[in-house]
C-alpha cells in the first residue's frame, strides 16, 4: 500500500483529503503543520508528500528546502498545494524542487491524477537508480549519512604532513590533510568520503573548514616564531569552480590574518582539465591574491605538459606512483628525471610526494628535485605532534654523496 502524507493547517481541508485517498486504499498520515510533516517525512518516509505552501511558522517551501537536504526524503515525490495560482509561487517551488503543484480548490480526479503520475514515475526513478545503487553498502550509506553531522558534531581534523625542502633539509611547510573520525565507524579514509563530499555538495562547507582551520593553524605558528612556514591546502573540483572562490580565500585570509604568500592552493590536474581555459582565468586570479597554486598528483591524469607552459602555476607535486621504487625502476627514473628539468625550464619547484626509503631520496636528490614530502621523513601529523618536529627543529638529513 502506497503511503501517503498530507501536510495541511486549514483542519476542513486535511480531512476531506485524507478521507478521499483513504476510499482509494492508500495509507494516509497527516500533519496539521510544516514542523510536525516534516518530522513525520523523515520517520515514515512517505511515498508521496501533499503540502500546503501558506502555513504558520514553517511553510510549504520550508519544508521542502529541508526534505531535499535530507538524504532519505530527497527524492520523495513533493506536490505543493497552493490557494494562489501566482507565477511567483509557482516559481519557487518548482525551482525549490517541488514535483507539481494543486491549486486549491482542486477535484478529486486532478488529485488522484497527480499523485498517480508520481508513483508511476518515482517507480521507474526507483528502478534506475537501483542499478546504479546495487553495489551501495550499508558502509557507504553511514558514510553518507554520518557526512552531513561531522561538521557540527566536529568529528573532522587536520593532520600536518612536514615538507622538507631537498638542501637545507629542514622543513618549510606542511601539507593540510583532512581526517575523519566518524563515532561508529571510526576513522574513515578521505579516499572513501571526499569523492561522497563531492557527489552530495558537502565539500563546500567541508572545504571551507579546511582552508579556515589550516590557515588559523598556520597563523598560530607563525605567531610562536616559526614565520617562515607555508600551508598546503587542496582544493576539490566543487570549491574551486565556485564563482566567488577568490573573495572566499581573501576573505579567509583576512578572517585569519595569514599572509596570502603564506598559503598555497594544491589543484589536481583533472580539475584544471576539466575546463582549461576556465581554470587558467581563475588560476589567474587566484595568483594576484598573493598565493601560490601547485598542481597536485602530477603526471596521473592527462599529463598536460603541453599545458603546462600556459598554467600560470608555481609548483609542481610529482604524484607518489612515479617516486615509489624510484632508484631501481628505469621508467619512474626517466618520467621523474623529465619532469624535474622541464619544471624547472618552467621555473617551477618540483615536491616529490610520497618518498618513502632512502634510496627514493638519494635520486630525488640527485635529479635536483626543490622538496620531499612522504613517510622517509614524517607521516601526516596532528597539531601537536607537528609542533613537537617543529620544536625539535627536525631535519632530514640529505645524502652527503648528493652533496
Ligand atoms: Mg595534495
Amino acid at each position: 500500500m502506497k503511503k501517503i502524507l498530507v501536510i495541511e493547517d486549514e483542519t476542513i481541508l486535511r480531512e476531506n483529503i485524507v478521507a478521499l485517498l483513504e476510499a482509494e486504499d492508500f495509507e494516509v498520515i497527516a500533519a496539521e503543520n510544516g514542523l510536525v510533516g516534516l518530522k513525520m517525512a523523515i520517520s515514515e518516509l512517505p511515498d508521496v508528500i501533499l503540502c500546503d505552501m501558506m502555513m504558520p511558522e514553517l511553510d510549504g517551501y520550508g519544508v521542502l528546502t529541508m526534505l531535499r537536504q535530507e538524504p532519505t526524503t530527497t527524492t520523495t515525490p513533493f506536490i505543493f498545494l497552493t490557494a494562489r495560482s501566482t507565477k511567483s509561487d509557482f516559481r519557487q517551488g518548482m525551482e525549490l524542487g517541488a514535483d507539481d503543484y494543486l491549486t486549491k480548490p482542486f477535484t478529486r480526479a486532478e488529485l488522484l491524477k497527480a499523485i498517480a503520475i508520481r508513483l508511476t514515475k518515482q517507480a521507474t526513478f526507483k528502478k534506475h537508480l537501483s542499478v546504479e545503487t546495487l553495489d551501495v553498502t550499508p558502509r557507504e550509506q553511514a558514510i553518507t549519512i554520518g557526512l552531513r553531522q561531522a561538521l557540527q558534531n566536529q568529528e573532522f581534523e587536520i593532520h600536518y604532513q612536514p615538507q622538507v625542502d631537498l638542501q637545507t633539509g629542514l622543513i618549510f611547510g606542511a601539507e593540510s590533510l583532512l581526517r575523519w573520525h566518524h563515532p561508529d565507524l571510526g576513522m574513515v579514509s578521505p579516499a572513501e568520503f571526499i569523492p561522497v563530499a563531492e557527489s552530495t555538495g558537502l565539500i563546500i562547507p567541508v572545504g571551507k573548514w579546511v582552508l579556515d582551520t589550516a590557515c588559523r593553524q598556520t597563523k598560530i605558528w607563525h605567531d610562536a616564531g616559526f614565520n617562515s612556514l607555508y600551508i598546503s591546502v587542496n582544493l576539490s573540483a566543487r570549491q574551486f569552480t565556485q564563482p566567488d572562490l577568490s573573495q572566499k580565500i581573501v576573505d579567509t585570509l583576512d578572517s585569519t590574518n595569514l599572509a596570502p604568500r603564506m598559503l598555497k592552493l594544491e589543484l589536481t590536474e583533472s580539475i584544471i582539465m576539466q575546463d582549461v581555459h576556465n581554470a587558467i582565468a581563475i588560476m589567474k586570479e587566484l595568483q594576484a591574491i598573493g598565493v601560490e597554486i601547485a598542481i597536485d598528483d602530477f603526471g596521473t591524469g592527462y599529463s598536460s605538459l603541453n599545458y603546462l607552459k600556459n598554467f600560470p602555476v608555481d609548483i609542481l607535486k610529482i604524484d607518489r606512483c612515479f617516486v615509489r621504487n624510484l632508484d631501481q625502476d628505469a621508467k619512474n627514473s626517466a618520467i621523474t628525471t623529465a619532469m624535474i628539468h622541464m619544471a624547472h625550464d618552467l621555473n617551477l619547484r618540483v615536491i616529490a610526494e610520497g618518498v618513502e626509503t632512502e634510496a627514493e631520496l638519494f635520486s630525488l636528490c640527485q635529479q635536483r628535485c626543490d622538496a620531499m614530502q612522504g613517510f622517509f621523513f614524517s607521516r601526516p601529523l596532528p597539531v601537536a605532534e607537528f609542533e613537537k618536529l617543529l620544536i625539535a627543529n627536525k631535519r632530514l638529513p640529505i645524502p652527503t654523496a648528493v652533496i
